[in-house]
């Protein structure tokens, strides 16, 4: 094909004239980035692929692989190169093709990876998919609960209440898997601050966790005037509506954001550590809270980092 003849710049302006290109016309251009070394380019060409339709195949991502390869001077491709093309698979929706390529890996796929197709998987509603892939991932590690609640939580989303739940919790029990309490911590002026969903952690002075309360009413009379919805779907427990507005409210990572909002100045960032992954719900709360009280905040969770400012995350609300 065109990148072969050894001229990448020439082989692009060819690329860019063609009406129509099928998966193969993709695959050269993709190659010829790889000759050029240029990873970054050969997947935002994948990427305009997966986006147009096309449907990729194993060659197509031999040349992603190795365009990714060469750009970092390794020999073969890294496990990361892969955790790209999962990436990138998964938010186009092509979750078949996201197992068929963990399945023919030459390395064990990662808990990176396995999170990165659990999330596509919840973000596509693909149950069953989904119970796939946290079977594989759960036999290389069981140790990783977040990994279990991410799937709990997937179950939960769907709204399959019952059967199903009850056997992600069944496995867990026979597992010997306690779920992890949920925490945050926070540093305001020197000091640092635990909160858990079930109380206000070491903030144990009654001012300071009325003025926590207080603070929380309002970041949410504020929330539902700009048309927040509370996402009940992230609380498991079976419960009425109102119970479960109440417990969502309580998350940990809302009662640390309000403790910042109080203590720390304007002009500073809030950072929150949260040993768990963040829920939809939290995530929309930080969003909305750092467009209103125009206040910048990162969020560490258990899964990668957020950071929120003027309305928007840096995950593009997918994680
Ligand atoms: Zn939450
Ligand atoms: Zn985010």
């Amino acid at each position: 094909m065109f990148g072969k003849c050894g001229d990448p710049q020439n082989a692009m302006k060819v690329f860019s004239t063609m009406a129509r290109r099928d998966v193969s016309v993709w695959t050269a251009a993709i190659g010829a980035m790889a000759m050029e070394g240029n990873g970054r380019r050969a997947l935002e060409l994948f990427n305009d692929m997966l986006k147009q339709g096309v449907k990729p195949d194993e060659v197509v991502f031999v040349a992603v692989l190795t365009a990714c390869s060469h750009s970092v001077h390794a020999i073969s491709p890294h496990i990361v190169h892969y955790g790209c093309i999962v990436d990138l698979l998964g938010r186009a929706g092509l979750l078949e093709e996201v197992v068929d390529l963990i399945k023919c890996m030459p390395m064990e796929p990662n808990d990176v990876i396995g999170g990165t197709l659990l999330a596509a998987c919840r973000t596509h509603k693909n149950i069953e998919m989904a119970a796939y892939a946290a079977e594989q991932i759960s036999k290389l590690i069981i140790q990783r609960t977040g990994m279990h609640v991410l799937l709990s939580n997937i179950y939960a989303s769907a709204g399959k209440w019952g059967v199903d739940v009850a056997k992600v919790r069944l496995q867990l029990k026979e597992k010997g898997i306690q779920k992890v309490p949920r925490s945050s911590s926070i540093e305001v002026n020197g000091v640092i601050h635990v909160f858990t969903s079930c109380g206000t952690g070491d903030t144990d002075t009654r001012t300071e966790q009325s003025h926590i309360a207080l603070m929380l009413q309002e970041i949410n009379s504020r929330l539902r005037d700009a048309g927040h919805i509370p996402d009940l779907d992230n609380v498991l427990l079976d419960v009425d509506e109102k119970e479960k507005e109440y417990l969502l409210s309580r998350h940990s990572e809302k009662l640390a954001i309000a403790f910042g909002l109080i203590g720390i100045g304007k002009g500073v960032r809030i950072r929150v550590v949260k040993n768990l992954r963040m829920c939809s719900d939290c995530h929309s709360f930080a969003t909305l809270v750092s467009r209103i009280y125009e206040m910048e905040i990162i969020v560490r969770d258990n899964n990668r980092f957020h950071f929120f400012s003027q309305g928007l995350c840096s995950c593009s609300d997918y994680w």
